[in-house]
């Protein structure tokens, strides 16, 4: 199939700046894989932006087509378990990272990488979802599999209103957890509440600088999207065997913490990786996210957007914080 199609392009000049623009690229220049897509959606998350800005340590060579995930038709499939006309969602592995990605209409990957996209789920709210939602999904599983059940006690979500954490807030609430939503935007109090948020709280009540071992015990688990001091003080303040995961990083890929939150009160801290998890327990999460995980509000959290203005408008406000819930992408 020599066809041509938009995509998002990100080039770097000898100076090492990068540009970015949207170009016609052939099919032909794809990379070798066993399954063609037709991308339908796509969506925006933090490490996107990164890529499409030159980040080396999410992209190393560019020009590159972003986008980690994608959710589309198969066109040409070269496996035996994928027919076309299969609707799929590929989210992680290496999409959109040194793999040209789901901003661009077609994607070329191993039939590894694809997921079934369960039948009551539509392309886009797949998108909806994407890595941002299934991250939150990861995230509820790990604490859920530490028994950190709803009658436990009060669930923190930091980073609230972006799209894990608005994500993670729906999703507890929806499952019956009494949720704190810790956020930087007076103005995303409608949104965390719409979502079932029970308190909302100033994301700069939760950093203790002080040297104190252990803060008052205030939380039976907590899903943390931010990293960095608030991190550090939610280790602090999580009651006797509860469990904090981490995914991400946009305050602070560093935090300085000490052996005492797991001497004495034996808490679980729990890394959330999205990119390689198991395709096993990922058709799970997503089977669970199409039905019984699914949450009313889920629908008010979209943004749907063209290449065009993810290109001119989404991808500064994500690196500068300000995207309350989650941008689609229509492809096709
Ligand atoms: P978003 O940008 O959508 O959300 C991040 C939110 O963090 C913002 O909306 C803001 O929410 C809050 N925030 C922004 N800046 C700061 C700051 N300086 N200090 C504290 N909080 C801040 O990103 P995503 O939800 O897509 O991703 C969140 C993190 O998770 C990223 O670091 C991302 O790389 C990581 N991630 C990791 C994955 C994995 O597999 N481990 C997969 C997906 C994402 P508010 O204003 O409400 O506080």
């Amino acid at each position: 199939m020599s066809q041509l199609f938009n995509a998002l392009w990100i080039e770097e000049d000898a100076a090492q700046h990068f540009q970015r623009r949207i170009i016609q690229r052939s099919i032909d220049d794809l990379p070798a894989g066993e399954v063609l897509i037709e991308v339908h959606w796509s969506s925006l998350n933090y490490k996107d932006a990164l890529s499409a800005t030159g980040n080396k340590g999410v992209t190393r060579h560019y020009p590159h087509t972003p986008g980690i995930d994608a959710a589309g038709i198969i066109v040409e499939t070269q496996h035996p378990d994928w027919q076309v006309g299969d609707p799929v969602i590929v989210t992680g592995h290496d999409l959109g990272m040194n793999t040209s990605g789901g901003y661009g209409r077609y994607v070329r990957v191993p039939a590894s990488w694809l997921v079934r996209c369960p039948e009551n789920l539509s392309l886009q709210t797949a998108m909806l979802y994407g890595t941002a939602g299934l991250t939150a999904a990861i995230s509820v599983y790990r604490l859920r599999q530490h028994a950190i059940l709803p009658q436990n006690g009060e669930i923190l979500v930091t980073g609230a209103s972006g799209g894990v954490g608005s994500i993670g807030v729906g999703l507890l609430a929806h499952l019956g957890y009494r949720v704190v939503a810790a956020t930087g935007k007076p103005e995303a109090k409608p949104l965390l509440e719409r979502l079932g948020a029970h308190r909302i709280i100033g994301r700069e009540e939760l950093i203790d600088l002080s040297p104190r071992p252990l803060l008052k015990a205030r939380w039976a688990g907590v899903l943390d999207t931010v990293g960095g001091d608030i991190l550090a003080t939610a280790l602090k303040s999580v009651d006797y065997a509860g469990a904090v995961t981490c995914c991400g990083l946009v305050s602070a890929a560093e935090f300085a913490t000490s052996v005492f939150p797991f001497i004495l009160r034996g808490i679980t801290l729990i890394g959330v990786e999205s990119v390689e998890f198991p395709a096993d327990e990922r058709a799970i999460l997503w089977t669970l996210m199409a039905n019984e995980w699914r949450f009313p509000e889920l629908e008010s959290l979209m943004t749907v957007t063209d290449l065009e203005t993810l290109n001119t408008v989404y991808i500064d406000k994500i690196l500068h914080g300000q995207v309350q819930g989650r941008v689609v992408v229509k492809l096709a």
